[in-house]
């Protein structure tokens, strides 16, 4: 983590759980969660962190997620200097529960914002509400198979459809990232976005750990911001509170099981 920072880039951790069926696991992960910000505090790294609602008991009792993620809100608020969650999104059947979930702890907790999925015809409008709430949205291509009636397949599609949300959020969103390792919307976005406004510390990179390492360091040197998604599992949490998170294998398989099982989407995979 430090070398991250050193190098200039930011992180976002997200701790990956074992499935969540009970209040009981749910807890477990949200004791979890609060555990890494106090090591995060501790530690001074430059890093926030991502979560995925269904580990917060989203599947089962939306109030049992709601009640975990105000609890790791509030303590990031308390503890952080960049105290910002972000709710990663899953599966399209867990859309609107999670959208749901974001839009219940707004605006009185505002350190928080979801994922969209570019892939997703309903996406722009979806942007479009996250604008006018003025709340940050971290913006991918998607992970999951998804069926046709939902979801654009196809390479060239799905870059079409990034970019036109990427307009968007550049032109009125708040802070927007905008995750991706994909050479061609990386420089579109470089190219469009001084046009549209935004200085380099108004928006973000986002890209995987591992994955690509030139082209973060590229941008960096170039002026932009980057932040590393980290993903880890909670048996290497006692790890982390050592040693902050620097073995890269760990890492790379941990990449495979944070967005579903690898397996080409219209955008791609995250593994
Ligand atoms: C920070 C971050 C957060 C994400 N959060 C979510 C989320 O919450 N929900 C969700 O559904 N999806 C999420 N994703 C995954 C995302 O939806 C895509 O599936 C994934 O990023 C692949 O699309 P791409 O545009 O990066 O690259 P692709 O279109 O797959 O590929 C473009 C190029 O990128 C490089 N590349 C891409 N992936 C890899 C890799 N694994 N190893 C090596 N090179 C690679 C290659 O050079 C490739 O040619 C996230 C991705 C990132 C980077």
């Amino acid at each position: 983590m430090h070398g991250l920072n050193a190098a200039g880039m930011s992180a976002t951790l997200d701790m990956l759980g074992e499935d969540v069926a009970d209040r009981t696991a749910a807890r477990r992960v949200r004791d979890g969660y609060l555990e890494l910000i106090d090591a995060i505090g501790a530690s001074g790294v430059k890093a926030n962190l991502s979560l995925k609602a269904s580990a917060l008991g989203l599947t089962f009792d939306p109030h049992e997620a709601l009640d975990n993620l105000a609890r790791i809100l509030d303590h990031a608020q308390e503890k952080l200097a960049d105290p910002f969650v972000r709710i990663d999104m899953e599966g399209y059947r867990l859309l609107e529960p999670t959208l749901a979930l974001f839009e219940a702890t707004w605006p009185g907790r505002t350190n928080t914002g979801p994922v969209l999925q570019a892939y997703l015809y309903r996406t722009p409008a979806d942007v479009a509400r996250m604008v006018e709430l003025g709340a940050r949205v971290r913006l991918c291509k998607g992970a999951y198979h998804e069926p046709k009636d939902v979801a654009v397949h196809g390479h060239a599609a799905v870059q079409s459809r990034f970019m036109r949300c990427a307009v968007q959020l550049l032109q009125g969103g708040v802070y927007p990232a905008l995750a991706t390792h994909d050479p061609a919307l990386i420089a579109a976005i470089r190219e469009i976005a001084p046009a549209l406004g935004r200085g380099n510390d108004d928006f973000e990179f986002q890209m995987l750990y591992g994955v690509r390492p030139d082209l973060q360091r590229n941008l960096v040197q170039a002026g932009y911001r980057v932040r590393v998604y980290v993903p880890f599992g909670t048996h290497w949490a006692r790890y982390f509170r050592r040693r902050m998170l620097e073995r890269r294998e760990n890492l790379i398989f941990a990449l495979r099981a944070a967005f579903g099982r690898p397996g080409r989407t219209g955008g791609g995979g995250a593994s």
